[in-house]
């Protein structure tokens, strides 16, 4: 915390961040910040109202706002205030960037994917938090190479949640990926609740897929699995913990039992998703202190919802009731928690109600707070917070790493000796007279740009044939 901070309301003493239950309790005992009364608002003579008392709770000077912080400000990476540029920005090696890469449960938008947080520290390490439908895209235009993509923290097995983890499955092996991709999560229950059977019964309902791809390249990364299940019970244990990220988990009411939230603690910063549930006393302490909190959050009008979702307003009540913290609730929550910053995702970003859901924010919580929606961008570290949007462009492509550090990277930073083989050929996988039925590639394509057919892959691959090659050449393995 910057020593404007220590002389506000906001203080926080970073020793008590990981007091529990009682202290976000006592918290609420001494007041928190209770809202400011309104004046009066008599009129005395001529409309005259007594004078307002709302104010900045970070002490800050005239002109600041009433909820801004003075450790708003660009963090040393920052190269454009205005806009985050995906790939132009080395972060700082004390800083931590947060990119929302989804943050809607239903419907599916143009401009919002199902929910997905990316978190990159400076170390060089990425973490994602669940992987809803629809965030590869927002991933890929972010232009965060696809092979890079792991450690993925699963805080519940919602569709909205798990549902984009075939897609990148499948295709991260497409992207040079030869490493499985290391999924935490929950167990359930039971065994066949859990995030381990989640991902045995996601394999099968990929069967055919794999199989074809397998017969097509080397896929070890489907061979083999790196999937962490923690018992979700265990309210604050460590379910990650390498290269200086620690990250914890705890229970979150959310319907089912399993429903987890994670905190990751790396180099003094602190990160909190809460995942999907009800506000909790858990959340509350474990989450105390934290730099950046996120949770989610749907607005408490189960008419207006019942009349947009066309459905009787008793399954609004349900939903919210069951699963959801309300806009009140999360200012409440966020009451306790007192962050650096205060974030709502896992909403629909709509601009006729932004003003309602804050309102029902403000009405426990004053100070800094904004939505986590798709292609926000959060920098962080000790003494600043900066909050931008990504400039992408609708038809960015993937971001090519150099072939030779990712064959590196795939294989412990050393160039591999060989290519591993795959685990099927074509004619493991087709029958001979449905090849038969193709039409000769002779007949549509150009006699000069006929080139040599590969129908197996080569038996004889080296690591060089897949490195960088002169623009249109096709190299061939030697014989
Ligand atoms: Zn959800
Ligand atoms: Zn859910």
């Amino acid at each position: 915390m910057g020593a404007e901070d220590e002389k506000s309301e906001f203080a926080l003493d970073r020793r008590e961040m990981l007091k529990t239950i009682g202290a976000a309790a006592a918290s609420l005992a001494a007041g928190g910040l209770a809202s400011a009364d309104n004046a009066d608002g008599k009129a005395a003579g001529g409309g005259r109202q007594d004078a307002c008392v709302e104010h900045n709770p970070y002490g800050a000077p005239p002109g600041t706002g009433i909820s801004m912080p003075p450790y708003y400000r660009p963090t040393p990476s920052v190269r454009n205030r205005n806009i985050y540029m995906p790939g132009t920005e080395p972060l700082g090696p004390d800083e931590m960037r947060i990119i929302f890469m989804g943050s809607q449960p239903w419907p599916p938008r143009i401009s919002q994917a199902a929910e997905c947080i990316m978190v990159e520290l400076g170390s060089g390490k990425r973490c994602f938090f669940d992987f809803g439908p629809g965030c590869m895209r927002n991933i890929v235009a972010n232009q965060v190479p696809v092979c890079e993509v792991d450690n993925i923290f699963l805080t519940h097995l919602h569709a909205d949640h798990i549902c984009e983890l075939p897609y990148l499955w499948s295709f991260a092996p497409f992207a040079g990926r030869f490493k499985p991709i290391h999924i935490i999560g929950p167990s359930g229950r039971t065994p066949e609740l859990g995030t381990r059977a989640m991902w045995e019964g996601m394999k099968k309902f990929l069967a055919w897929g794999t199989r074809a791809f397998e017969g097509t390249g080397p896929m070890p990364a489907m061979d083999s699995d790196n999937v962490t299940e923690f018992n979700f019970r265990d309210d604050g244990s460590v379910c990650y913990d390498s290269d200086g990220v620690k990250v914890i988990h705890w229970r979150r009411s959310h319907a089912m039992d399993g429903a987890s939230a994670y905190r990751l603690d790396w180099n003094g910063l602190s990160f909190v998703f809460t995942g999907d549930g009800k506000p909790d006393w858990l959340t509350a302490g474990y989450g105390k202190g934290a730099d950046v909190f996120v949770s989610e959050m749907a607005v408490d009008n189960i008419n207006l919802w019942a009349m947009k979702q066309g459905l009787p307003s008793i399954f609004g009540a349900l939903t919210l009731d069951i699963h959801h913290t309300t806009h009140y609730g999360f200012g409440y929550l966020a009451n306790l928690v007192r962050p650096r910053l205060a974030m709502a995702t896992h909403l629909s970003f709509d601009h006729e109600l932004l003003n309602e859901m804050s309102a029902g924010v403000r009405t426990h919580y004053k100070g800094f707070f904004t939505y986590g929606i798709d292609n926000v961008v959060v920098n962080v570290t000790k003494d600043r917070i900066w909050i931008r949007e990504s400039s992408l462009n609708d038809l960015a492509g993937v971001h090519s790493p150099d072939p030779k550090w990712m064959l590196q990277n795939m294989f412990d930073g050393k160039m591999p000796t060989e290519i591993p083989k795959p685990k099927y050929t074509i004619k493991d996988n087709q029958e001979q007279a449905v090849r038969d039925l193709e039409i000769d590639p002779a007949l549509f394509t150009p006699k000069d740009q006929m080139r040599p057919w590969i129908r197996e892959f080569p038996a004889n691959a080296k690591p060089e044939d897949f490195l960088p090659q002169p623009a249109g050449v096709l190299r061939m393995p030697k014989t």
